[in-house]
Formats: structure tokens, sequence, C-alpha cells
């Protein structure tokens, strides 16, 4: 009853997943992206905006709360590419998210102006409360640490918040460096925050890996610093891609790492 071509098929996707997932020779320390590669910050974020659009009753100015997801993410999107490239400071960042969405939502200047430091604050708090992890993301580095394997958190978020979204995900036990953006002042995909992380950790680039979700910035820095990389892509249905030339693997669940 089986239909042979598509056992076929399913075979051939389970040899590339098991590929994917395979450790590189020599690797002793992991570096992992926070922000959707452990920490769900989709919906975080999700929970965070609509907590803000509550306390500040934004029906007045968006008609439903799909309409301020919508237009928050439009402009934060395009922020963080230029943030990511610094071509804008953090502060810039975290002002215009919240001034430009309510500008285009009509909100008047002077109370524009007021409210953008409130909603930065509180928004913040929500998306650091809410200790939501991806699936298999706790497991992963335990049994990482279990097998003597050393995990560090390479991030461009916010210092505060990186730090509240360890603790409340309850996994700040497991990881024994932080290097964050916020603390040397360059971010991903910047060689010198790589640089700056392989000194902290007292290892070679080529004992070095970095699992992340932004090909752009964790793929493309760790790999112009020396370092191995892995693409987490759940959503991806390639078991590789091609990044600044090289073929990288993708993880596709972070339970692969369960064989480790
Ligand atoms: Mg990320």
């Amino acid at each position: 009853m089986c239909d042979m071509k598509y056992n076929t098929v399913l075979e051939a996707d389970a040899g590339d997943a098991a590929r994917a997932c395979i450790l590189p020779d020599g690797v002793k320390w992991i570096w992992f992206d926070l922000d959707d590669t452990l920490y769900d910050f989709a919906a975080s974020s999700l929970i965070a905006l609509r907590h803000v659009y509550e306390k500040y009753n934004f029906k007045r100015f968006f008609a439903g709360e799909n309409v301020w997801f919508e237009t928050y993410h439009r402009h934060n999107a395009a922020l963080w590419q230029l943030y990511n490239r610094a071509e804008i400071t953090q502060e810039k960042l975290r002002f215009d998210r919240f001034y430009l969405p309510l500008r285009e939502g009509g909100v008047e200047e002077k109370e524009n102006l007021s409210l953008n430091h409130d909603l930065d604050v509180v928004y913040l708090e929500a998306l650091g409360a809410t200790g939501l992890l991806l699936d298999g993301a706790k497991e992963a580095l335990t049994h990482l640490k279990s097998r003597g394997y050393m995990i560090g958190i390479l991030s461009n978020g916010f210092s505060g918040v990186q730090h509240e979204k360890l603790r409340s995900s309850g996994i700040v036990h497991l990881v024994d460096r932080i290097v964050l953006s916020d603390d040397i002042g360059v971010n991903k995909p910047d060689r010198r925050i790589f640089d700056h992380a392989l000194r902290q950790s007292g290892v070679s680039a080529g004992e070095s890996l970095m699992v992340g979700d932004n090909p752009d910035t964790d793929i493309a820095g760790a790999l112009r610093a020396g370092w191995n990389a892995m693409l987490y892509a759940p959503h991806s249905h390639d078991a590789s891609v091609m990044v600044e030339g090289m073929e990288i693997p993708v993880l596709h669940h972070l339970g692969c790492v369960l064989n480790w």
C-alpha cells in the first residue's frame, strides 16, 4: 500500500536532514543567537504589542490590533535592517519604531513624543517577561551542557531585555558566556563581535560554531570570522543554504542536536 516514489522521497529527506545536523569535528564552543533561535521572539513580541495596544487604548489610532501589528512590524523590520548595518543608532531604532507607526496612525506630534519613552519601556518589559522558548531549545542546551560543550549567546538585542529573556525562560544557568552587541558597540555581522566572543571563550575559530536564524547577520558574520555555522530555519525545505559562497547546513529543529 506504500507508494514507492513517496517513500524514496521521504528517505532522501531524512538523509539530508541527518547530514544537515552533524556537528563539525573539533567544535568546543557552540554560540546561539537568542531571538527566534532560542527565544520565541515572534510570539513574545505579539504578546507585548497586544499589551501596549490595550494599555494605551490604541484602538483610538488603529482599526484593530492587526493593523497595529502590521504597521509596527513594517517599520520595525526596516529599522532593524538599518541598525544591523550600523546605519542608525540603537536610540534612533528604539524611538522610531514607535514614533513612525504612531505618526502613520494619525497620532498628533505632541502626544506621539510624550508616549514614546513609556512605550519603549512597557514593550521591552513585556517582551522579556514571556519566557517563551522555541520548541526543543531548553532540551538542546541541557543536552549540550551534559556532553561538556560550552554554550554562548551572541545577540544584537539590547542588554537589559536580553538578560531578562534568559532569566524568565529559565536557561541562564545553561549559558557560559553572553556577548551582546550592546556590550562592545558593534553588531553582527561585524566580525569584531565574533572576534570578541572568541577571546572570551579562549578557543579557536575552528573550534567555534554559530547557530542562528539570520543568514545575513548570524551566518555571514560567523563565516567571515572563520567559524563553523548552521542556519536555524524551521520552515525551510532545504538541507543547506548558500551563504558567502559556502554551503551551510540547515537545522530544522533544535532537537536534532540531541545526537551530538
Ligand atoms: Mg535571531
